[in-house]
Formats: structure tokens, sequence, C-alpha cells
């Protein structure tokens, strides 16, 4: 790797050629305060908050977008460079609504933590005139502030460059510019798919989630409601971040203790209904490959994802699989089977699954997702894992004193392969182990299919089961999925089965996952370390195949018959829209 030498407040440091400055002093412990900035995502020396002193420069230099050279001679702690940003920091805020008090980002603020760490202490040094904007509440899921909008196009970029859709950008000029979509529609006239992926990129709070835990803690002070909760596989792994844990601390057992403080007639895994989503899937896979009908499959777990295919690859939607995702399969059996074991009204039952998802909060509203029938949805509300901190924090509970509890009977137990779900490669793995077994005959030796694991954006793999070649790829990041189904189309790649997840890394970097800094994101990989919690879990359990979940087996034999049954359609399977554009 060639290297320069370069100088930080008078220190001499070796790195990589050809990196920013911001990399550099990072390398020397020191983080440069940034706002538009983030790690690969975003590097438009927009927000001036990065400048610092190259000697022999005219002006001061924008950390984020400076490439360093041998010899150079960096500042990045000097009295103009300090007085230059909090200047830029004053000029952000006058047009800034500061509400810290109420607002949903108040202590995760990057621009608030900024004003603390530079020393502002006057708000309204350039107070002058604002724009005034609605809340852009179209869609089931965001909602857009404006007014607290600082213009650092983090979204935008999340938006294009990360996920390849482009459903907002930068729109009029000048003192007017603002996000929004074309031709200012709301964003729910757009090819949005949900993914909050512009939410957790927004350093402020102008973007967040429209929040239904109001609307939960209704039900549960409502005696006429059987209120349940389940917890996606993911949420386990990122959770304890809203509680001041490290990314990559697994704290499932104070989660657990925490929900079952909330007041829920249940607490339940959803791993088990991740169990059955595999029995479904696999069962329609082999069907597939016999009839050779709709091949490749494509997973249907991602609900962004399904959007995604009926906006941009409407001619691919009979390729996904018709199984609800583990959160619609869980919310389908209680109010069917389990309403008639436990005597329960499917119509007094309230079902909350806790996700790291806000492309769930439209999922929820979907057509084809009411097994019992009669306008009643399978699941009511997907609250995000932010969303279930909240309700924790409101409640009191100290989190992280908890004893470690366990989930409720009988939705407690679900397999490794369940786990595994929440991160890219991780359905596939599942679904592996599984046909392997059917197919072959025999156990395996080696449950880990160590070439779909990993956060690469596409990962291709062949494998042998006797007499049958299954060839396999994953994506994650619709951009990715974009390139990979371009692929396919073409011919270029020939594959039978396809794993696809909206969010790049898969659940643990979902949009309704805990919101983390630019100045984390470029020190961690938290898609990995989130995901180690995952594969790690997975790795010390007895039960590691979703086909050996004797919970799962009790489904079929008391109610679901068997994989791919007329009622197992009925209840479990849905169907899509050829959206288009
Ligand atoms: S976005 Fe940040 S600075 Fe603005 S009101 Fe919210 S917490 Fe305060
Ligand atoms: S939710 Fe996803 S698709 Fe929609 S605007 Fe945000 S990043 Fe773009
Ligand atoms: S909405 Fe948030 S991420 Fe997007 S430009 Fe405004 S402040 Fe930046």
């Amino acid at each position: 790797m060639e290297t320069v030498t370069v100088k930080i407040n008078g220190r001499d440091y070796t790195v990589p050629a050809g990196i920013k400055i911001i990399d550099a002093a990072r390398i020397a412990k020191i983080d440069i305060p940034t706002l538009c900035y983030l790690k690969d995502v975003n590097e438009i020396g927009a927000c001036r908050l990065c400048l610092v002193e190259v000697k022999g420069a005219r002006g001061l230099m924008a950390a984020c977008v400076t490439t360093v050279s041998d010899g150079m001679e960096i500042y990045t702690n000097t009295p103009k460079v300090v007085e230059s940003r909090k200047t830029n920091l004053e000029l952000i805020l006058s047009t800034h609504k500061k509400e810290c008090l109420s607002c949903i980002r108040s202590n995760s603020c990057e621009l608030q933590k900024l004003c603390l760490d530079l020393g502002v202490t006057d708000e309204n040094r350039f107070a002058g005139k604002n724009n005034e904007y609605e809340k852009d509440e179209s869609t089931a899921f965001l909602v857009r502030d404006n007014e607290k909008c600082i213009l650092c196009r983090r979204c935008v970029a999340a938006c294009q460059n990360v996920q390849g859709i482009g459903a907002i950008e930068t729109i009029n000029r000048g003192f007017d510019a603002c996000i929004g979509s074309a031709f200012e529609q709301p964003l729910a006239a757009t090819s949005c798919v949900s993914c909050g992926q512009c939410i957790v990129a927004c350093p402020v709070g102008a973007l967040y989630e429209k929040d239904d835990t109001a609307k939960v803690w209704d039900a549960i002070n409502d005696p006429t409601k059987h209120v349940v909760i389940t917890a996606a596989p993911s949420i386990r792994a990122t959770i304890g971040e809203c509680f001041g844990y490290e990314p990559g601390v697994d704290t499932e057992g104070k989660m657990i203790a925490a929900m079952k403080r909330l007041g829920f007639d249940g607490v339940y895994d959803l791993n088990l209904t991740a169990d059955l989503t595999i029995m479904e899937e696999a069962t329609e896979f082999l069907g597939r490959v016999q009839s050779g009908e709709n091949l490749p499959l494509i997973t249907s777990c991602s609900p962004g994802w399904i959007k995604f295919c009926e906006h941009y690859f409407p001619e691919f939607t009979d390729n996904l699989s018709t199984c609800k995702s583990p959160q619609q399969m869980f919310g389908a059996m209680y109010k069917t089977y389990y309403a008639k074991k436990r005597g329960l009204d499917p119509a007094d039952i309230v079902v909350v699954s806790a996700i790291p998802c806000t492309a769930k909060k439209f999922e929820v509203r979907r057509p084809g997702q009411s097994a019992a029938g009669n306008g009643i949805y399978d699941v009511d509300y997907a609250i995000t894992t932010r969303e279930l901190a909240r309700m924790i924090e409101k409640a009191g509970i100290r989190y992280r004193d908890l004893d470690d509890e366990t989930f409720d009977q009988p939705f407690d137990i679900g397999s490794g392969a369940g786990v595994i779900f929440g991160a890219t490669g991780g359905v596939m793995e599942a679904a592996l182990r599984t046909a392997a077994e059917v197919i072959l005959g025999t156990k395996l030796e080696k449950l880990e299919f160590e070439e779909v694991r990993g956060t690469a954006p596409i990962k291709t793999a062949t494998y042998k089961l006797g007499d049958l070649e299954v060839r396999v790829a994953v994506a994650s990041g619709t951009k990715n999925a974009k390139e990979l189904l371009n692929k396919v189309k073409s011919g270029e790649l020939a594959v039978d089965f396809i794993e696809v997840m909206a969010c790049p890394g898969g659940c643990v970097n979902g949009g309704g996952q805990p919101v983390q800094s630019a100045a984390t994101k470029a020190a961690v990989d938290l898609k990995a370390k989130r995901a180690s919690i995952l594969y790690n879990a997975d790795s010390k359990m007895a039960l590691r195949k979703s086909h050996e979940d004797l919970a799962v087996q009790k489904l079929y034999d008391e109610f679901l018959e068997k994989p791919g049954s007329h009622v197992a359609h009925d209840v479990l399977h849905t169907h899509y829209i050829k959206r288009g554009l």
C-alpha cells in the first residue's frame, strides 16, 4: 500500500495515500466535526463544519473532500478553524426550527451535539426570515419536517447512491431550496419503497418514522383487548444501542424482560414463524424446481424489497415467493389457530410486532394480509426498534438493570435458522439447511453456508445437492438487487434461488434500527458487528434447522396439515401488485 507522511497538529503520521484529511485525522484519533458527511455515502463538503487549516493553502479546506498529500501540514483546532465552524453552525441554526426539548432526536441529534461541543451559546445570532413547510405525512411510515432540515443531503444520497432509487431530491433554488420529490409530489405518490434508509442517514429530527406507540399504549390500556407483541430476530442484536450499549452487544434477555413489563398479554419470539416461513418457502422452491415454473424463486420476507420489485421489476413479481413475511405469518397464525385454541375473538386481538423496518408499517395494511378475514389485519401495529425503546423509556424501566428473561409459550421456540434471518444471506442459509436435508435425505455435517454470509453487496454460489445443482444469489440494498436482477434478465447470470433484502446488510441495518452518528458509522462496521450477534447465537443453539423445530411441527399437526397445503396457502401466503413506475 502506498503511503504518505502528514503532520496533524504538529505530529507526524504515516497514512495511506489517496485518503481524505478526515480519514487521516481519524487515524490520528481525532474526530473532525461534520454534518453533511456520511462516509462512502455523502462526501460533498457542503456544510463547512469540517474546515481545517492546511499550511500553504489560501483558505480553510473541507476535510471530507480534500485528499492528503505527502508532507501536508494540517491543523484541526486553531482559533480560526474553531471560529469558522462556530459561525457556520450558527448560520445553519438561523433557519432551523429549534425544538430540542420535545424533538424526537433530542440526545441523538448530531446538530445538538455539535452546538454543545463547539460552545454555541447564541442560537439566534443570525435569526431572520424562515420558510414554512407543511410536514409530509403522506406515507404509512415516515414524517418529513423540512423546518428542521439542514439541507445536508444525506437522505438524498442514501436514496440515490445507496438504494439506487431517487425518490427525493433537492428541489427549488437558493433560499427556497428544500428536500422533496419531483413536481413537489407527496412521497406516497412516488416509487419510494419505504426502506427508511433516509431516516437513519438524517443527522437531525427532520425525518422520523410515524410513531404508532400511542396506539399501542391505548390497546394495552383497553381491558377488552388481548394485546401481544412479537420481536423480530434482528432487534435483539441492536436494541441495546438505544440504552447506551456499544454496537455488537447482545441484550436479548433484557429486551424480553423489558417487553414483559410493558403490560402485553404475551411476549413472543418471531423466530418460530421465521422457521414456518422456511418450511413453506423451501417446499415452494422444491415444487418450482420440479415444475420448472417461475424460477428463479425470489424471497419475499423484506417488504421494502417487495415494493421495489413491484415498482421497478414488475416482470419478476411471479418469481416472488408467495410466502408472507414472518411478521405477517405470526399475526395470521395468532388470529386463526391460536385464537381458536384460546377461545379468543380475532377482532379483540391486537398483534404488535417489534421490527427493524419501516417498510413493515406499509406491509401491515397491504391487501392479502388478513387470514382471519372480516377486515381483520394479521398485524395491527409494526413498531420499530426505536419505538420499542421509547416505550421502555416512557415506562421508566431501567433496561440496563434488568435480569434476563425468556419469551412466553407457545411462541417461545425458534431455531438458529430463524435467528440468522436478520442478516443478509441468513434467509438463504436457513432455506438451504432445510432444502438440502429434504433433497439428500440425510443430515448435513456442516450447517454453515459460508459463501452466502458476509456483507458483500452481491454473493453467488452453487451447491450440489445429490443430482440437483442449486445456483443461488444473495443481494442486499435495492441498488444491488437492481444490478443482480438486470444480470438475470439479460441472461448474464443463471440462478435458481435469490434472496433479496431491501436494506444494505439486511435487517440488522434496517431503516427502523437505532440511529448512529456519522462518526460512529465511519469507525464501526455496523452491519458486520450487529450480524455477528445473530451468527454467534445460532452457533450456540442446539436447534439450528427450521424443519427440526418441534413447535413448527405441532402447528402443522394441529392446524396447517403439511407445508404447501390448502390451509397453509390460505393462512400463510399472499399476492403482489405489478405497480410499475
Ligand atoms: S433536530 Fe436537533 S437541534 Fe433541531 S430541534 Fe431536534 S434535537 Fe434540537
Ligand atoms: S424510504 Fe427509502 S426509497 Fe423512500 S425516500 Fe427514503 S431512502 Fe428513498
Ligand atoms: S432531511 Fe435530514 S438528511 Fe435530508 S437533507 Fe434534511 S437534514 Fe439532511
